[in-house]
């Protein structure tokens, strides 16, 4: 078993429910701590050029298969 197949357990950014996941494989959404949202977007849901600070104090938040699955239904 190698190393990034070993289970990590956290919680989702969408619904903040925990659940395990493995950290290569899992989806994850780029979060600008400040405002909450996507760096690339607005607090009102809209599209704009990320900034240079926005991008560095980004973090990776990971995504639940229920919300992966629940935004995929959403977008098609
Ligand atoms: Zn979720």
């Amino acid at each position: 078993m190698s190393e990034d197949q070993i289970t990590t357990i956290g919680k989702c950014y969408a619904c903040k429910r925990t659940f395990g996941y493995i950290p290569a494989k899992v989806m994850t959404i780029t979060i600008d701590p400040e405002t909450g949202v996507p760096p690339d977007m607005t607090v009102l849901g809209g599209q704009r050029e990320p900034s240079p600070e926005a991008l560095a104090r980004s973090v990776k938040e990971p995504i639940c298969p229920a919300c992966v699955e629940r935004a995929r239904r959403f977008t098609t």
